[in-house]
């Protein structure tokens, strides 16, 4: 007999199952990881971000179906009672962010290869692939080899649907406004035309500024992708293109940006389009949409444009 192929309930619900058991695990591990006081807000911050995604992927998924087992969910929401009040609030990261924080609370933040290493055991001892990201990124000034490392990680999402939402929303505030309209240059775009032809915030990165990407699991080096050239200047022979701002690239040379002001003055916008004043009317577009599409089925809430602050 002919194998009947799975309806898309079925396979929604294989799907469901798996992000379910894979949070869990992943909150699971974290919560006996960590278990200093100075990381609960970046605990509190993780966990509103991992039920906020759960809540607006395609198959979404309240707490308790993260957590099955009543009495430990009750004593996880008694510690942290604020993230499931506030799920109509975007997170300002996604989850693995908010580890990458925690990690580097443990280690120095200028001993790369520690905190590559110990974000590697977290990622190589989970099965998990959400809320996980897979990209580790290293920005810095090189002017100053004792400069400070600027970090960032890859967008860890559930599925397109989720990971288009973050992405509109870090452009949304809290993102670097440069990163941000760079991104905004090619968001509903997927085939390298920009959004409009009266903004293009593409920019090049000084040449003395480091950004170095890594493989978390196997430790390689990455090379920009295409994306990452078109948006950031970075030179590269890639010609993959990753949804545009969903690398690890984006978080990393935001943070870079919003820390060191010599940079900032140093990055080239090559469009005379680029202006600040066509970068906040996209911006303010940009939000507006996201707010209608999350009014929207399937997700019905409304967004008053803030985020969530543990
Ligand atoms: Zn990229």
């Amino acid at each position: 007999m002919a194998e009947r192929n799975p309806t898309r309930e079925e396979e929604f619900l294989v799907q469901q199952h798996a992000y379910r058991v894979n949070a869990f695990q992943f909150i699971h591990k974290m919560l006996t990881w960590c278990q200093t006081n100075e990381t609960k807000l970046l605990m509190d911050e993780m966990l509103h971000s991992i039920f906020f995604l759960a809540k607006i992927c395609s198959v979404p998924f309240a707490p308790e179906e993260i957590i099955p087992d009543n009495s430990m969910l009750q004593a996880l929401l008694e510690k942290y009672p604020k993230p499931v009040r506030h799920l109509s609030q975007f997170p300002k990261r996604t989850p693995f962010s908010s580890v990458l924080d925690m990690v580097l609370l443990k280690e120095e933040p200028e001993n790369e290869a520690r905190v590559r290493r110990s974000l590697q055991d977290i990622v190589t001892s989970l099965e998990a692939t959400f809320p996980v990201s897979s990209t580790v990124c290293i920005s810095q000034n090189t002017r100053d080899p004792s400069s400070r490392r600027h970090y960032g990680v890859s967008m860890s999402t559930t599925g397109c649907n989720p990971r288009g939402l973050m992405i509109a929303a870090s452009c949304c505030g809290p993102w670097d406004d440069y990163v941000a309209g760079a991104v905004m240059t090619f968001l509903s775009n997927k085939r390298k035309k920009r959004t409009t032809p009266e903004f293009d915030g593409a920019f090049k990165l000084p040449e003395y500024v480091r950004c170095e990407a890594f493989d978390i699991s196997t430790g390689e080096r990455k090379a920009p992708c295409r994306s990452c050239g078109n948006m950031f200047g970075l030179p590269t022979e890639e010609i993959k293109e990753w949804p545009y701002g969903n690398c690890a690239e984006a978080e990393s040379v935001s943070n870079l940006l919003k820390h060191e002001s010599e940079v900032k003055t140093d990055v080239i916008i090559p469009s005379p389009t680029g202006t600040d004043e066509r970068r906040k009317r996209v911006q303010h577009d940009v939000c507006d949409k996201l707010k209608d599409v999350v009014r929207n089925v399937p997700l019905q809430f409304n967004w008053r444009g803030d985020f969530y602050t543990a």
